[in-house]
């Protein structure tokens, strides 16, 4: 495979092998040390010992890998304490959405002051990003929150699991190195969790009202190529398969992953807002939750966008080409990559109800919602994924 260089929206290096390119480009920017960030899981998989021995040969390199499930605050103050002590001058990002998001809030906090949530998107007396922050440099190992490409990063808060965003265009990668080589392992579960994320990020971001062409457009293509590549992926990974066509349906998650991230940028909808509900509640998978939510919540929205849905049913080639096939190819979709149909086959309890639309209505995501989600209709949406259900909306 060749690499393919693009520098939109950063400069992204696409390709089997991509994470070659690291050591030629850390010298570039006349780096002499690297943090690397990455979460407990991949700080043991044997590509991330070879990145990490390959970079000692040139760097000093020092390893953050305490991030374990959701993104917390208490990461990146460890991340930040290891930073500090160290003193380097490039923190580069192995991992998924949470390594991702913690290194960009490490990078930040090197040498700002104070603590993380003085830099809180929208707080009224938010501290400035006026100091440099090391180069920032991302290897993404999932297909999901395209974070690689955002200028935000989503950190919980310990005790409450409340989410935070931190928003600052200086947040995004200079560099993003997009090898599917380094997702080829990735457990089938995972998989398809993360990449029914980006199917969320893209559908909702079509649906975002506001006149966008470039991100609907993004969105279509985005959607086009996952609804091919993520069954053979989660297939592929099953299989033990190493064929040239599983490492390009990898290759192709990775970009529709970041086009998600680059089209939601016109915006999310009520699918991240019950999302949000189900990880702060319930400590669930982001992209788990958004995967067991998008056909109840699409479901809702066909009385706001029925037509839309019916593009994007067009752009998946969805047995019924119309806005309840496209809920209806949602559910098959779920199905084909191993997605439960109910909240409690999840483990998910229906005493958490209340809760739950709690923290849906107070999400901003659903403000971008194609049309307008009162408590009572998250109730509602809730209650139908707590039943399991919601009428098959096409076959
Ligand atoms: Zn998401």
């Amino acid at each position: 495979m060749t690499l393919n260089n693009y520098n939109f929206p950063t400069h992204v290096v696409s390709g089997a092998g991509a994470r070659h390119e690291l050591t030629p480009m850390l010298k570039s920017h006349g780096v002499t040390k690297v943090l690397l960030v990455t979460d407990k899981g991949v700080a043991t998989l044997p590509f991330f010992g070879d990145i990490a021995e390959t970079l000692k040969r040139d760097f000093a390199v020092e390893v953050y890998s305490g991030i374990e499930g959701n993104p917390l605050i208490s990461h990146v103050t460890a991340g930040t304490e290891t930073a500090k002590g160290f003193g380097g001058d490039a923190v580069v990002a192995v991992g998924g959405g949470a390594a991702m998001d913690v290194a960009k809030c490490i990078a930040l906090m090197q040498h700002h002051p104070g603590q993380l949530l003085d830099y809180e998107d929208g707080k009224p007396d938010a501290r400035p990003v006026d100091q440099v922050l090391p180069l920032i440099i991302a290897l993404p190992t999932t297909a999901g929150t395209g974070s690689e490409v955002g200028r935000s990063a989503v950190v919980s808060e310990d005790a409450t699991h409340i989410k935070r965003i931190i928003f600052d265009p200086k947040l995004l990668p200079v560099h993003v190195l997009m090898d599917p080589e380094l997702t080829l392992g990735l457990p089938a579960t995972i998989t398809a969790w993360t990449g029914m994320d980006a199917c969320s990020h893209l559908s909702e971001a079509f649906l975002a009202p506001g006149y966008h062409p470039q991100c609907d457009g993004i969105a279509l293509e985005g959607l086009r190529l996952m609804s091919q590549a993520l069954p053979k992926c989660v297939t592929g990974v099953m299989n033990h398969e190493t064929s040239k066509t599983y490492v390009d349906a990898r290759h192709d998650m990775l970009n529709a992953a970041m086009m998600g991230a680059v089209a939601f940028q016109k915006g999310l909808g009520a699918v991240h807002s019950c999302a949000h509900a189900l990880s702060t509640v319930c400590d669930l998978h982001h992209g788990l939750a958004n995967a067991l939510m998008i056909p109840y919540v699409m479901h809702f929205n066909l009385r706001f966008a029925e037509g839309r849905m019916k593009t994007m049913a067009e752009a998946v080639n969805a047995a019924e080409k119309s806005g309840p096939g496209w809920v209806g190819w949602l559910q098959t979709m779920n199905k084909m990559v191993g997605i439960p149909s109910s909240l409690p086959e999840q483990g998910i309890e229906a005493r958490h109800l209340d809760a739950l639309v709690e923290v849906a209505i107070h999400d901003p995501c659903h403000q971008t919602n194609p049309g307008p989600v009162t408590a009572e209709n998250f109730k509602d949406i809730f209650q139908q994924a707590f039943a399991g259900t919601m009428e098959r909306a096409a076959t």
